[in-house]
């Protein structure tokens, strides 16, 4: 049996999500040990724009606006986490599910890999990437919650 589910809110974010995201998500609640809430799906250009002035956001051709990303945030004790233990742990969760459907999704902790095509664990992905890019004199942009399926197989 599942340990736990999707509450409303979750399914409401998921409206307008490209369904094999979808599927991957539902599939991970069902895997994880960690409970996770999808805190956004689907994105106007409006709500985007916000985020960027806040820095909550690199880019306004965001992978939200099409319904091809989703973020997943831990959900403990009644309340929303951005910590990266949890996170991790949820990460974990989607690859599995992902596997297991043969949706390949890209991660937020480490942007430049399929993180369906990798090994290692997660924790490990985020710290190689980060010092990945550090090595290439960049600032990294880890978002451990965002999920998103690849752009060159699911255009937007
Ligand atoms: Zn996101």
């Amino acid at each position: 049996m599942a340990k736990y589910r999707l509450g409303k809110r979750s399914l409401r974010e998921l409206e307008g999500v490209h369904a094999d995201l979808v599927a991957v998500t539902k599939r991970a609640i069902e895997l994880t040990p960690q409970d996770f809430s999808v805190h956004d799906g689907l994105r106007t250009l409006a709500e985007q724009q916000r985020l960027v002035e806040r820095g909550a956001s690199k880019t306004l051709s965001s992978r939200h606006l099409s319904g091809h990303a989703v973020d997943l945030v831990p959900y403990i004790n009644g309340k929303l986490r951005w910590e990266w233990e949890p996170l991790y742990l949820v990460a974990d969760a989607m690859r599995l599910a992902a596997q297991e459907l043969s949706i390949p999704i890209r991660w937020g902790g480490a942007w430049d890999q399929t993180l369906t095509e990798c090994v290692d664990c997660p924790e490990d992905l985020a710290t190689d990437y980060a010092a990945r890019r550090r090595q290439a004199g960049c600032r990294a942009f880890l978002d451990g919650p965002h999920f998103e399926l690849p752009v060159a197989l699911y255009p937007a």
